[in-house]
């Protein structure tokens, strides 16, 4: 594909950057936008790398006229902005329109791999969905965004991607009062499942099964081919949220506000908000400040997933069959295969994690067995599986992984079973750590990094702990021991106990 430079871009949809699809649906899926412009737009950062796979030109994002399409103040010739409709569950309620309140589809792009993605300016001024809000976002919460979902690419989970990040040269009025940003997001789609709900809500069908349509030729097109598509269509984004939610608990990430908006039908991560890693290992860990009941805890993850796929079915009833009954039966049914997805991602994982190579019923156990003497010894969750690799040279009891334990006793109680396990399979000792780097990684954006991070950013304008970590956060399974200082988990002092969403 030609690359896209300032030419085609001024000559509209040339080069895959262009209106894109999701405007040739009806009217009533969206807002034909105005750009709302700001006074000062400075871009802070441009992932090149990722421009090049979009088949964008990145000097030409860089320049002058780039950057103004960057920050909402110009548009690709022919290309009107969308602020997208949907709905959604907030916290187990029902919010029959939330839509784009500060964000705008800008462009749908062709990338190198001939897969659709979206672009999406986050940040970008107020429209028909903005309800009280001013339509932007804050410095810090964009950056977070910026450098945990490219954690998670590097981490190999699905995610969308940074594209840029810009300064806008005003305030938002935030408590206290913050340097206004917008994030460029790229996305396989931003369908979600409250999309779907949206015209649910409104007993709207037609819209429902163009959605549908719409959604499994993008995503999905193999339903298209399958006896029941729309059945086999539910079925395939179930376990696509199976098999993300799975990874998520293998590296410790919490998504933190997993409503029904936030979770997208192609199965990436979206909508990074107070989201956070977690330093010691506790099933009911919960960061952020707007999820008091923990409803959104680290264990909870999987079962949320679930709740929010069967709010998805309950949308797509009347697709799946005439007949109610069959409707719901079908539905179950394809809900219930969530768990086996789920498991099958998970329990290889954590196989992997330990280190094995063949399957044996007591692993589980096993695996169980460290998680819970992590849970009763404030064990780091990605030093522990780390360090387990480099036990392996060392002699039962000794190694580095008891020290992370409170009362390290127990651990060697448990690294005893460990080690006959791997016993049984001699044939691996050799790849075993390389294995077990290549799963566990040594780097993840801790939160109290990225909250220095976002304070060095935010009150001294220096973007440096910034780049040091993207860059670190870019090989987070390999050794940098000029970087070691950023596995650690944090001191007593450094913790942070909660992340405010900071919209
Ligand atoms: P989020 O918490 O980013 O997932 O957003 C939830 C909903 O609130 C979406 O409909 C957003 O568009 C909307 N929203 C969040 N922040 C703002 C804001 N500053 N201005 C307008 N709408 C917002
Ligand atoms: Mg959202």
């Amino acid at each position: 594909m030609d690359q896209l430079t300032a030419e085609t871009l001024a000559a509209g949809n040339a080069g895959g950057f262009s209106q894109g699809s999701y405007a040739e649906l009806p009217e009533r899926f969206f807002q034909r936008a105005d750009l709302v412009p700001v006074a000062a737009p400075k871009l802070i950062k441009l992932n090149r790398q990722l421009a090049e796979e979009l088949g964008l030109d990145a000097d030409f994002l860089a320049s002058d006229e780039g950057l103004a399409v960057l920050a909402g103040n110009a548009s690709p010739k022919g290309v009107q902005p969308l602020a997208l409709a949907y709905a959604g569950h907030q916290f187990g309620q029902f919010v029959p329109q939330l839509g784009d309140g500060r964000a705008l589809l800008i462009a749908e792009v062709v990338d190198r791999n001939g897969r659709r993605r979206d672009i999406q300016l986050k940040g970008s001024g107020r429209t028909r969905f903005s309800r009280g809000g001013d339509g932007r976002a804050a410095l810090g919460p964009v950056l977070r965004e910026y450098l945990v979902s490219e954690a998670m690419a590097a981490l190999g989970i699905p995610t969308t991607r940074a594209l840029a990040a810009v300064t806008t040269g005003e305030m938002v009025f935030r408590q206290p009062p913050q340097p206004g940003a917008i994030f460029a997001r790229v996305a396989a789609s931003h369908i979600r499942i409250g999309t779907f709900q949206y015209f649910a809500a409104r007993s709207d069908r037609e819209a429902l099964k163009t959605l549908a349509d719409y959604a499994i030729a993008r995503h999905y097109p193999e339903a298209a081919t399958q006896k029941k598509p729309y059945l086999a269509f539910l079925e395939a984004i179930v376990a696509a949220q199976a098999r993300l939610v799975a990874r998520w608990m293998l590296v410790g990430f919490i998504h933190g506000v997993m409503n029904t908006d936030n979770m997208s039908i192609s199965g990436e991560t979206i909508d990074y908000g107070p989201c956070a890693f977690m330093d010691a290992y506790h099933p009911g860990t919960v960061f952020s400040s707007i999820d008091a009941g923990g409803r959104y805890a680290y264990a909870n993850q999987p079962r949320i997933a679930v709740w929010n796929l069967a709010r998805l079915a309950e949308t797509l009833l009347p697709l799946l069959a005439e007949n109610d009954d069959e409707a719901v039966a079908l539905a179950e049914d394809a809900l219930r295969k969530f768990q086996a997805a789920y498991d099958g991602v998970f329990h290889a994982g954590l196989r992997r994690k330990l280190g094995l190579f063949t399957e044996r019923s007591e692993d589980l156990a096993l695996a169980g067995g460290l998680l819970e003497t992590m849970a009763g010894n404030q064990a780091d969750f990605t030093l522990v599986f780390r360090t387990l690799g480099e036990d392996l040279r060392a002699a039962a009891g000794e190694g580095a992984t008891r020290s992370l334990f409170a009362n390290p006793a127990e651990f060697d109680d448990w690294a005893k079973r460990w080690r006959d396990r791997l016993a049984l399979e001699p044939e691996h000792d050799a790849g075993r750590q390389a294995a077990m780097n290549a799963i566990n990684p040594k780097y993840i954006p801790r939160n109290h990094r990225v909250e220095q991070m976002i304070r060095a950013a935010v009150d001294q304008s220096d973007l440096g702990p910034f780049e040091e970590l993207l860059s670190m956060l870019a090989k987070p399974f390999d050794e940098q021991p000029e970087m070691a200082a950023y596995a650690d988990p944090p001191k007593m002092e450094e913790r942070v106990l909660e992340t405010f969403c900071g919209t």
